[in-house]
């Protein structure tokens, strides 16, 4: 969502300022730097990378902070770091334009309404669009601090959707990767009309679109697995056949103690669901170890859920405490040691895991659309399933869709060859 929201603000600035790209510091005019906070070490990093820039900046180039660390830190920003010229808050990107005018501007409210909002348009990748579906997340997960920084979950209107995605298949992109903080809760809020429409509505409306061949999504939430939403998603010819379902902990009780609203119980029967529908499908998860009060049998649930389920992707991480979320004063917090060990112990099972989902990839094959060109003479692409593909190719192949035979594999990604 932060690669997108940089795209929107990129798009702004080319439009209505005198401003467009640069890689160079010593060009820039503009230095923005989008953050995050999911986790603390984003937010320790920005006041280093403040001064980096603050040191080798054009004399007059402004420097503006924007993202989820913006909004909750605010003007504190400005007074620890006064190099700092504006902080626009996650959820008032169309600000932009705006606070690079005025001298210390902080635009932080996570009420603003961006959700009819036309931005102007700008993509980092020719062949692929990303589309934001709603806005803000109205869950209260106790790690979390997304809802406080943007905002409580509001609905992008379909009709505004199928436009700009149209808009995006005309101009190159076969592709769409609809986001959102729970992208299957699309509909429940809208915040000037009232659709009566959900998340499976939606994908079976903006397949229809001509020339738009394959949608992907992020992030789905587990409670919202509903089984009409997995039939379409397992029958749905356009939808690629991956799917993200973060899991956090497999424990029951540590599950209750996230307010994350299911049992490992119930994530395992969607995961079954999804396995039987869709073998073919691949299935990526988040996982937090080291929650406040985690024991070494909530542990051993997750390692159960991980060899149950064989995640191709995993993304874990240690529980890290974060302001305006309840978990950070819970008791009985877990040492640093034991979540590292945890988390070692994860990661090890789920390299055997890929490891062995990797290798039985050799000779097989699959439609890579292929969208980006390597300096070492490679294309680069991603099967249906999500799999990062690598051969050797020109600019030829890129926006094709084409069969390709793996003849290489690693755990991160797949060299093969294209099919005659
Ligand atoms: S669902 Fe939970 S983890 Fe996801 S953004 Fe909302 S509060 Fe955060």
């Amino acid at each position: 969502m932060n690669v997108r929201d940089s795209e929107h603000m990129i798009a702004e600035l080319n439009a209505k300022e005198p401003y467009e790209l640069t890689q160079k510091l010593d060009d820039a005019d503009l230095i923005i730097i989008n953050t995050c906070s999911v986790r603390e070490k984003p937010v320790s990093k920005l006041f280093s990378e403040i001064g980096v820039f603050k040191k080798h900046k054009k004399p007059n180039a402004k420097i503006g902070v924007t993202g989820c660390t913006a909004s909750h830190l605010g003007k504190d920003i400005i007074k620890r770091a006064p190099a700092v010229d504006f902080v626009l808050g996650a959820r008032n990107i169309s600000k932009i334009t705006k606070v690079i005018e005025e001298k210390h501007a902080v635009e932080v409210d996570i009420d603003n309404d961006d959700s009819n909002y036309d931005f102007s348009e700008y993509r980092s990748n020719p062949f692929k669009s990303m589309v934001n579906i709603s806005m803000g997340c109205d869950k209260s997960c106790t790690f979390c601090i997304v809802p406080a920084t943007r905002g409580d979950e509001v609905s992008i209107p379909s009709d505004l959707l199928v436009t700009e995605i149209t808009k995006a298949v005309n101009t190159g992109a076969k592709e769409v990767m609809l986001l959102g903080q729970n992208v299957n809760n699309y509909g429940k809020s809208f915040s000037t009309q009232d659709e009566n429409t959900n998340f499976t509505a939606l994908l079976q409306k903006i397949s229809k679109i001509e020339g738009l061949e394959r949608i992907r999504f992020t992030s789905p939430h587990p409670l919202h697995m509903d089984d009409a939403f997995l039939e379409e998603f397992a029958s749905n010819p356009k939808i690629c056949k991956q799917i993200h379902v973060p899991l956090q902990s497999g424990s029951t009780s540590l599950l209750k103690s996230m307010r994350r609203g299911y049992s490992k119980e119930w994530f395992l029967n969607r995961c079954e669901k999804i396995r039987t529908l869709c073998p073919e499908a691949t299935i990526s998860t988040d996982i937090i170890v080291g929650f406040p009060g985690e024991s070494d049998e909530d542990f051993s649930d997750t390692m159960d859920v991980l060899d149950k389920v064989r995640f191709e992707q995993l993304f874990s991480f240690k529980y890290s405490p974060r302001p305006h979320t309840p978990a950070q004063d819970f008791e009985n917090q877990i040492p640093n040691d034991v979540a590292g060990a945890r988390l070692t112990k994860l990661q090890a099972r789920h390299t055997e895991i890929l490891d062995e989902v990797m290798n039985a990839q050799m000779g097989a094959e699959h439609h890579v659309y292929f969208d980006e060109l390597k300096a070492n003479g490679k294309v680069s692409g991603r099967s249906d399933d999500g799999k990062l593909f690598y051969v050797e190719g020109s600019e030829e192949l890129l926006g094709k869709i084409l069969k390709v035979k793996v003849t290489e594999v690693s755990r991160g990604a797949l060299n093969g060859i294209v099919c005659a």
